[in-house]
């Protein structure tokens, strides 16, 4: 055995070795949680399904999830977790979560005191941008956006090398600035006319059923059944066929979206835009009018180059790596 077998026992890492940490990443049905090394890489991984509506039993889960990954692989340094919703920063106080139930008061707090480890809490569209920064799709990246399009649209910004969120942690929500203030498009926010509302999986169902109800004998609706059943997922195996009426759907879709990026361009001047989430497995159909929605509306587009528009590289794992690598950075 080595010096260092002899002094830590087999199996332990040698110094020198990456550092490790855990995320966890806090969805609507399932907790998913990952040892990953500060290379990025997941190690180990684990996953229950998310509890109800109660409260402490979401924080026995994430426990019970952190605790047999530390039970096989020892020597984890800190917790990350990305939840979705409106998370402050730093103090990891969820104060708006549409699918989850959190404890009053400080999750990060609650985790440190459970596990005895340093631990942050962050939005998970903020941690996967940093993923996609580090490890993914924008790697090396210290000015880029994420647009993570699926139910909803989530968004990350790295600035400047670093997560961007504002004074108390609620900033950088670009799936909710208004794009369409006359347009009504309701949103799950509350507000109407969001780049949510207009430029989701959920506004492509709502898009499909309206061309359903108006076209019964069409691809979208024979393949939903019923004009009222069509969602994204069918829009999407439509125009996978060929259909044009659904091709069209993820054009509008696509223009949008374009638009939504026109802002953040504007605003941030980004080397990149990533686009992650469910729709970006139709990255290829929504492209094309993405670029030329953002081409059309940015700012002073004779005097600037645009940057490219890439399909996020990490999938799902961009959560557990975001919010695992983000906790090994030195912390407020
Ligand atoms: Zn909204």
């Amino acid at each position: 055995v080595s010096g260092d077998e002899a002094a830590h026992g087999p199996g332990r890492r040698r110094a020198g070795a990456s550092r490790l940490a855990i995320g966890v990443d806090i969805g609507g049905t399932k907790i998913g949680g990952g040892v990953v090394t500060d290379a990025g890489e997941i190690v180990d991984r684990e996953q229950v399904p998310t509890p109800g509506s109660d409260p402490a039993g979401t924080l026995d889960a994430m426990l019970r999830v952190i605790e047999s990954l530390r039970t096989r692989t020892p020597g984890v340094a800190a917790v990350g977790v990305g939840a979705a919703g409106l998370v402050e920063w730093p103090e990891g106080r969820i104060r708006f979560a549409p699918h989850n139930a959190y404890p009053q008061g400080s999750l990060r707090r609650l985790v440190t005191e459970r596990t005895g480890l340093p631990t942050i809490v962050d939005n998970d569209a903020n941690v996967a941008a940093w993923a996609e920064a580090r490890y993914g799709a924008a790697l090396g990246s210290d000015h880029m956006v994420l647009l993570a399009v699926g139910t909803g649209v989530g968004a990350g910004l790295v600035l400047d090398g670093r997560v961007y969120r504002g004074a108390t942690g609620l900033g950088g929500e670009f799936g909710h600035i208004t794009v369409d203030a006359e347009g009504g498009a309701p949103c799950g926010c509350g507000n109407a006319g969001c780049l949510e509302a207009v430029a989701s999986g959920s506004a492509l169902g709502r898009y499909g059923r309206d061309a359903a109800a108006a076209d019964p004998e069409g691809l979208i609706a024979k393949l939903a059944g019923e004009p009222d059943r069509v969602t994204g997922v069918v829009v999407y195996e439509a125009a996978r066929q060929g259909d044009p009426t659904a091709v069209a759907l993820f054009e509008r879709v696509g223009r949008w979206l374009g638009i939504g990026m026109a802002t953040a361009v504007t605003l941030f001047d980004p080397q990149v835009l990533v686009v992650g989430g469910g729709l970006a497995s139709a990255f290829g159909l929504l492209l094309r009018p993405a670029r030329a929605g953002m081409e059309e509306f940015v700012f002073g587009r004779r005097f600037r180059t645009l940057p490219p528009v890439v399909a996020a590289r990490l999938g799902p794992d961009a959560g557990v790596v975001g919010a695992a690598t983000l906790a090994l950075e030195p912390q407020p």
